[in-house]
């Protein structure tokens, strides 16, 4: 009996023969019955069977069918319940029509054509499958969306990798389940996330030892090994068990592949051990209805991401000179006012220094605009390379650059000041091939604290007074 098959039918009658009968032909028609008697005994049978459909029978010696039926429509549990009356020709006048008021799905009135009840039985049990089956989807949904809360909610993939896990491990009751990210033909797959262990972090496998995953990632399709004890699938890995004398714990699994913009990028893998019931095809179609839900959502995740190291990008494009790399004046200006700002709330010391390279318009003049350039870029290069992790250089203008010194007093700096200008000295500044290139800086200095410096500014105000000194007194010098 198509669509029907399995379907179960509790049968509340207390007229024996009248149970055989129906019992035979519903059996015949492929239903499971279960029978039980009126009374307050229903109730509990009703929980305990879950039925599709009940046959209640109206007119009972014992019992007033009518009330059980309303007892029935009263209870939350059953509500849903579709109750087919059985009523006879004695009926007392109106019982049928009552029952229908009382929530009655339908009535059969005995003597019955069996053909006449089989229809009448199969549509009810049709609707009733149908509405359970919408209400363990809408179930299925609500937990869907309370994942999809937990999963928006936070944004690194890398979290988002431990919730699904975590999601799809709970609700299906098992305890091993792990997201590995490998591709089609990849020898080695990296497991991201795993319910078993919580601290795991990209754990290189061997995708030879899991043919499932293998399978999976090929085939893009769910791979279910009910055994991997007996499963074809896992001859070689079971050889080699016996070879190696290993003890493997795992008794099923099931490997879901899933994609991310359409680009393939790992598998679900979802294992029970030892007495754990094995896994079903229809644990590998719910893992994959939360799985699917729940990419989609970390597909949101990833573009947020990308959005956010996009903007970090243009942020750090606007703040950097192109031809130097070094932070532009604009940025300068605020760093600096920040360090500032620093300085002076945790009364720490702040350098800075200002650097000018001497003649620099000859190297223009003798060797060109590009080879002027390339001093540029070799100067900015130099600086950084020579100055700590916290400094900040920046190109100020044409052929000056400003260093700022957090946590650094004059003393310090000079020193540094003095070995900058040394190294720019010894270096050769002409492109391969050319012919040498020296060139020298001078170099002024400001230190906060000091009341001539309230800003940015005029911070680096103060160190250009200083550069101009130097430049004065014969350039290739540090000044303070
Ligand atoms: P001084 O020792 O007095 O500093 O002499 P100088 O020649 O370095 O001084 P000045 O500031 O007069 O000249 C700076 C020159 O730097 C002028 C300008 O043509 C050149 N310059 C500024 N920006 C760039 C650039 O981006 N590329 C190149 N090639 N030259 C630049
Ligand atoms: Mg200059
Ligand atoms: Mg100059």
């Amino acid at each position: 009996m198509p669509g029907i098959a399995g379907a179960k039918i509790l049968l509340a009658d207390d007229d024996q023969s009248l149970v055989r009968t129906l019992s035979w032909i519903l059996k015949h028609e492929g239903y499971e019955v279960v029978v039980a008697p009126g009374g307050e005994g229903l109730l509990s049978k009703l929980e305990e069977e879950r039925p599709h459909l009940l046959l209640l029978d109206i007119m009972m010696p014992q019992v007033d069918g009518l009330q059980l039926l309303q007892k029935i429509k009263a209870d939350e549990r059953f509500r849903h319940l579709p109750v087919l009356m059985i009523s006879s020709v004695q009926d007392v006048e109106g019982a049928t029509v009552r029952a229908l008021g009382l929530g009655a799905a339908d009535f059969i009135a005995k003597p019955f054509r069996a053909r006449e009840l089989l229809a009448r039985v199969e549509a009810h049990v049709r609707s009733s499958q149908e509405l359970s089956r919408a209400q363990e989807e809408a179930q299925s949904r609500g937990a869907l969306v309370e994942i999809l809360h937990e999963v928006t909610d936070s944004i690194k993939p890398d979290e988002i990798y431990h919730i699904l896990v975590r999601r799809v491990a709970r609700a299906l009751q098992i305890s091993k389940c792990s997201m590995v990210l490998a591709k089609p033909g990849d020898q080695f797959g990296l497991v991201v996330a795993a319910y078993e262990n919580p601290m795991l972090r990209n754990l290189q496998v061997e995708l030879a030892r899991y043919p499932e995953i293998q399978g999976a990632l090929a085939s893009g399709r769910p791979v279910l090994v009910a055994d991997v004890g007996r499963d074809p699938l896992y001859e070689q890995e079971r050889l080699r068990w016996q070879r190696e004398g290993v003890h493997v714990a795992t008794h099923s699994a099931v490997a879901l592949p899933f994609s991310m913009k359409d680009r393939q990028i790992g598998v679900f893998f979802l294992r029970t051990t030892g007495e754990d019931p094995a896994l079903t095809l229809g644990d590998a179609e719910f893992a994959e209805t939360v799985i699917r839900t729940a990419v989609a959502a970390i597909e949101k995740a990833y573009d947020f991401e990308t959005a956010v190291s996009d903007r970090k990008r243009l942020e750090k494009l606007a703040a950097t000179d192109a031809l130097t790399g070094c932070l532009n004046r604009r940025a300068l200006s605020d760093v600096l006012g920040a360090e500032l700002d620093r300085a002076r709330r945790y009364n720490l010391a702040l350098t800075i220094l200002l650097a000018d390279i001497d003649h620099f318009k000859v190297v223009n003049d003798t060797r060109g605009h590009l080879a002027g350039d390339s001093v540029l870029r070799q100067v900015g290069e130099i600086l950084r390379r020579e100055t700590r992790s916290v400094d900040l250089v920046a190109r100020y203008g044409g052929e000056e650059f400003v260093v700022v010194l957090p946590e650094t007093a004059m003393h310090g700096a000079a020193i540094f000041a003095e070995r900058l200008r040394r190294r720019i000295k010894q270096h050769d500044f002409a492109d391969p091939g050319e012919e040498r290139l020296d060139l020298t800086v001078s170099i002024g200095l400001a230190s906060f604290p000091d009341d001539r410096v309230s800003s940015a500014d005029s911070f680096v105000a103060l160190a250009d007074q200083a550069l101009y000194r130097a430049k004065n007194e014969g350039r290739n010098v540090v000044r303070q």
